[in-house]
This record gives C-alpha cells, structure tokens and sequence, in this order.
C-alpha cells in the first residue's frame, strides 16, 4: 500500500452566526479550509483537513497550510500510510517545524491506516470508551447580556458546557462571567477563556471579582511565567492552551503545576500521533484534557471525535463539533452532535463520506 497522489482543496466554510470573536478584539466571519485527499495505489482514499482560527490566533495560516503541502506532500509519495512513524520522520526531513501544514497529511494518514484495516479509527487510537463525548460550546465576545441568551439558546440545544470568550476589559469581563454564570444550573459547566489576552494586573482582577463563582479560567495571559502569577493567587482550576504546543511544553506545565486541564488541539501538535503522544503522556500525569482543533469542518469534527472517544473517559473535559458553527458541509453523512454529546463513527477510518462534487477542482495535485 502506497501513496500515489495528494490533492489538496481549499474550502471556504461561513459561520453560521456570522462572526466569532475573542481577545483583543481579533474575529473571524468565514473560515479558510484545506482539505486533504490521499490516494493509494491499492485504490483507497483517505482525508484530512486543516484550517487555522485566522491568521493572528497560531502561528498558522491557510495558504501557508497549502504551501507547505506542496513543499512536503511529495516526500510522501510511495510512503505506506500506515507506518505513522515513518510518515511523520519523512515530513520532518522535508519540513522543520510548522505543524499545522504536517496535520491534515497525518490526518488523511490515519484515516487511510484505519480504512486498510476496516476498524474505525477511534479502535487505532485505543479504542473508543464510553457512549459519547461531552462538548463545549464556544460564546463569541460580545456584551454580557447578548453572551448570556446566546449560552441560554445552546443549553436548549442541549449543550452543558460552555466556553466564554473574555480577554477582554477586565470591567466587561467581570460582568460577562457573571451574567452567564446566572443562568446556568449547578452541574453545567462554564470556563472563560481569556485566549492570552489579560496582563497578570488585569487577570488578578477578574479572578478576585468572580471568587465566588464556579467556573474555570482558560490560558489567561500569554505565557507560562504569567499564567503562574493568576495560578498562585486563584483558587479556579485552570485550564491551559496555547502555550502547550507540544510534549515539552506539556512537562513545563505539570512541573510547575501550572494547569488541571489542557486544551490538545489537532493541528497545533501537528497532527493525531503528536497530540496522541501528548494525550497519553496526560492520562500518565494525571491532567484532563479538552480534545479538539484550531477549527474545521466535517473531516476535523471526525478527526476530534475519534481520538476524544478513544481518551479514557475520566480524562475527557470536553470536545468540540466545530462544523455546527458552518453554514457549509462537505460530507454525505456528516458526524452530529445529539444532547450536546457526539459519538465516533463506527465505519472504518474516519466514517464519513466525501461529496466530492462539492469541493470543486483541487488547486493543487502532488503526484
Ligand atoms: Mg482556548
């Protein structure tokens, strides 16, 4: 089994809401997709995608994504796509670094390693545990009163988690945290997300002002040094992100005991075996783990949905359906969410079928 061909697709994909906003004022209204379609000469086909939350939230972009598949995808031609390792030492020697261009190819990978074995591939990446997923659902930064009836609309659509986008004037900020936290019922979940964008002065402010709340505080500042100034003064758990972009970022976090979660994005890691390393080392450590990417649509909702499946269930924090946010679907039988919970497919590889008449002409073919 080898590899024949890389075609590569840019997709737009439109939020549904309209915009998606976070700290210092950064937002998104459409999201820049590529995805990835890898051919073998046995004749199977496997997908993956990537796409950045913008170019200003990760050190990622959507055509440097495509540019850097074009750079390494050709030392993968006549690779066995099920020799994870070996794929990932081929990109390595073709491209240092950049790990958001290498994770749509791992992605495709794993999805073709999986289909060649006829197991799902939430089995490749231990085995999917328990019945579903628990997700969260992102809150656009906005006024508190608008934060708290759109928390208010997606708790009716049965989500039990929610994640707010602050980071911003700590006055507001305080306020959206409590005007949310109001309308939520002991058991759900609230964590805000400041997305790096509080100097330690402003976070110390906000986690004083909601001392007596329940909710956890999401990558506060922008560094590790400053996330421990609001970690020693806070008796919130704390949840890390940005910062632990990879095995050694994650063993700074633990030995300072700096973090209760950490948010494990696909792409940010470079893929499902960087991030599976990362996600098993946690398991080891004792630390749970929010399961999701930088954004996407059906192939990444797959992606996320196997491996969070196959993370022991005391360890999943939450999950993300990111192609409910799209207003624009790419798969005959996208993966859905039920009661703010989702499954992994049980069909072989990712499980889901592409509409590739939806996709247009690639813009790019390795062959
Ligand atoms: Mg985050």
């Amino acid at each position: 089994m080898r590899i024949r061909e890389i075609w590569v697709f840019a997709v737009e994909l439109p939020l549904s809401e309209g915009s998606y906003v976070w700290a210092d004022g950064r937002s998104v209204d459409r999201f820049d997709s590529t995805l990835v379609r890898i051919a073998t000469d046995d004749g199977l086909v496997g997908w993956g995608e990537v796409c950045p939350l913008g170019p200003a939230y990760l050190p990622a972009y959507a055509a440097g994504a495509r540019t850097g598949i074009a750079e390494v995808g050709p030392a993968l031609l006549g690779c066995d796509p099920r020799d994870l390792d070996l794929v990932h030492r081929r990109m390595a020697r073709a491209l240092q670094g950049h790990p958001f261009v290498k994770s749509a190819l791992d992605m495709a990978c794993h999805d073709l390693a999986a289909r060649a074995q006829g197991v799902p591939l939430a089995t490749l990446l231990g085995g999917a545990d328990g019945e579903a997923v628990e997700l969260y659902r992102a809150i656009s930064q906005g006024p508190p009163e608008a934060m708290a009836a759109a928390v208010a609309r997606h708790r009716r659509e049965g989500y039990r988690r929610f994640q707010l986008k602050v980071g911003g004037d700590p006055d507001v900020d305080i306020e959206r945290i409590r005007a949310v936290r109001a309308v939520l019922d002991a058991g759900e979940v609230l964590v805000a997300d400041a997305n790096r964008g509080w100097l330690p002065h402003e976070a110390l402010r906000v986690v004083r002002a909601v001392r007596d709340l329940d909710l956890y505080i999401e990558q506060p500042c922008a560094t590790l040094e400053e996330c421990l100034v609001v970690r020693r003064a806070c008796d919130h758990p704390i949840v890390l992100d940005e910062i632990v972009d990879g095995v050694g970022a994650l063993l700074a976090v633990w030995r300072a005991g700096a973090a209760d979660v950490v948010n494990l994005k696909i792409a940010k890691l470079g893929g499902l075996r960087p991030t599976r390393l990362v996600r098993d080392l946690c398991v080891e450590l004792g630390i749970a783990m929010t399961i999701e990417d930088s954004w996407g649509g059906d192939v990444t909702t797959a992606a996320i949905a196997h491996l969070a499946h196959s993370t022991p269930e005391a360890f999943r924090f939450s999950a993300t359906d990111f192609n409910s946010y799209v207003g624009r679907s790419v798969a005959i039988d996208p993966p859905r969410r039920t009661d703010g919970r989702i499954g992994s497919s049980r069909a072989p590889g990712l499980g889901i079928e592409i509409d590739e008449s939806a996709l247009g002409e690639p813009i790019l073919i390795v062959r």
